[in-house]
């Protein structure tokens, strides 16, 4: 028996836990199901443009900055030009720019004198806070109506989650809402007293994609991690656990003290069916839609309305094939070479998955070029299209994800030594998981 965790799961998550193990002298062994690491993270170079097909920016806290100067990044990262603070909303075929501010919304058409109104007035609305978990449209068109749900927060929550908000919980994805409701009786005047709480973050991306901070990681670990190599079962040893893992087809075993669960939820869930039924059947529940991802490449003279902005975001009701796009080229111009510029565009998710039923990749990408072509007025043929599937993309913060955690929490409890860390409980974003390593590093030495 050796004192050796075994980490299942080579992407950020996996990567990031076993260099902070590392740096805290903890041996550990990486095991990854697939020929490489990096899971999501993917970048691609393509005819001097280059392409991520999982994030394309990085919302980096001082936190997350701090980081990739220790691991030796610095000089990689690009921040995003000042055009990256314009983001644009679709609705009636036009791109309508986003502001916060007050007398902008009310000059936009982009929301209707009755959802106005609801804004405007919602400060004056009595708190009526809901007892249990309630989901974002709940609790949206509780506390403003169902236009403003359908037409804000269901695209901004499409552009991190690919979610539905009749499904996401609030708690889990915007907290800070019902805790303002809770403690200033209003979410605008929450809001007001905490202006900073959505600033602070930089965003940023790494020169030559994103995939850079997986390669530096892997580059890091004094440990070879074990290529595929898919965990697929843990059971009580004599002392402490025997993992079953898959092995280029073959089944084999191994005797450690402690492992470590950094992959999707469902691949967890399947591995500990035998030793914690409770938790697997917990974690089976998180649910994690397709989606797909379109890169074009256009001459800049051929789009004629290309918005100087991060991106667009696209309201479910709006009714098109695709849930928004980033403008690579107007936040981080070296995504392209001169001349051109680059879209990343984003469909499927859990409100347009259907699609992937409905037709053929082909079809879609034709859809979506069409109705693009529409939107940005597009007057040539793209000179780049690539396109990446994601069977399995975003986990669901969706309602009942707290019994999640407690199953989580309670396995953790039972069985010692079995630990579990997904963006399915950190937050999905990288930040957020880079943040959460150093913290279950931090546990298991304490639990040496
Ligand atoms: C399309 C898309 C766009 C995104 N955009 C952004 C963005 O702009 N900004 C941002 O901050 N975040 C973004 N995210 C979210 C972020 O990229 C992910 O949350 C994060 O990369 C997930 O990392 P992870 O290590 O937790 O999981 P994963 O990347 O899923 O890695 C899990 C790894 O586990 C391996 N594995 C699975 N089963 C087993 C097993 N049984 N045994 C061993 N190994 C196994 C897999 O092969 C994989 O390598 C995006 C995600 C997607 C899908």
């Amino acid at each position: 028996m050796n004192n050796t965790i075994l980490i299942a799961g080579g992407g950020i998550a996996g990567l990031s836990i076993a260099y902070e193990l590392q740096k805290r002298n903890i041996p550990y062994l990486l095991m990854e199901a697939g020929p490489a690491t990096g899971g999501v993270v993917r970048s691609v170079q393509q005819d001097g443009f280059t392409l991520d097909a999982g994030p394309n920016s990085i919302g980096a806290t001082p936190a997350t900055l701090a980081f990739l100067k220790e691991i030796g990044l610095e000089q990689e990262i690009m921040e995003a030009t000042a055009a990256g603070k314009n983001r644009f909303l679709v609705r009636n075929g036009s791109l309508h720019p986003v502001s916060p501010h007050p007398g902008k919304i009310l000059s936009s058409p982009y929301l209707s004198g009755a959802a106005k109104w609801r804004l405007f007035t919602e400060r004056f609305r009595a708190a009526r806070p809901a007892s249990g978990e309630e989901s974002v449209a709940s609790f949206v068109q509780r506390r403003f109506n169902r236009e403003i749900c359908d037409y804000l927060f269901d695209p901004i929550l499409s552009g991190i989650y690919a979610g539905d908000p009749a499904r996401l919980s609030v708690q889990e994805v915007m907290p800070f809402l019902p805790r303002w409701e809770q403690e200033y009786g209003s979410v605008t005047k929450g809001l007001m007293k905490n202006k900073g709480v959505m600033g602070g973050r930089k965003i940023i991306a790494l020169r030559g994609g994103n995939e850079a901070l997986v390669k530096r990681l892997q580059e890091l670990l004094n440990t070879p991690v074990r290529y595929n190599c898919r965990v697929t079962g843990v059971v009580r040893g004599a002392e402490g656990y025997m993992v079953q893992y898959e092995e280029d087809g073959q089944t084999q075993y191994t005797n450690v003290n402690r492992v470590l669960f950094t992959t999707p939820a469902y691949a967890a869930a399947n591995a500990l069916q035998e030793l914690a039924p409770q938790a697997a059947n917990a974690l089976q529940q998180v649910y994690y839609p397709r989606m797909g991802v379109l890169h074009l490449g256009f001459e800049r003279t051929a789009v004629q309305q290309l918005p100087e902005g991060f991106g667009f975001l696209v309201p479910h009701a709006a009714q098109l094939h695709f849930l928004g796009a980033i403008c690579n080229t107007a936040i981080f111009p070296s995504s392209a070479p001169e001349g051109k510029v680059l879209l990343t565009v984003f469909t499927g998710g859990v409100q347009q998955e259907h699609f992937f039923d409905e037709m053929d990749d082909s079809a879609l990408q034709q859809q979506i070029l069409d109705e693009l072509k529409v939107l940005l007025q597009i007057r040539q043929p793209p000179v780049l299209q690539r396109f990446s599937r994601w069977e399995k993309a975003i986990p669901q913060l969706n309602t009942g994800h707290q019994r999640v955690r407690e199953a989580v929490q309670n396995m953790e409890r039972q069985f010692p030594g079995i630990y579990i860390s997904g963006n399915y409980l950190s937050g999905v974003a990288v930040p957020a998981i880079l943040q959460q390593a150093a913290v279950m590093a931090d546990r298991i030495g304490a639990n040496k």
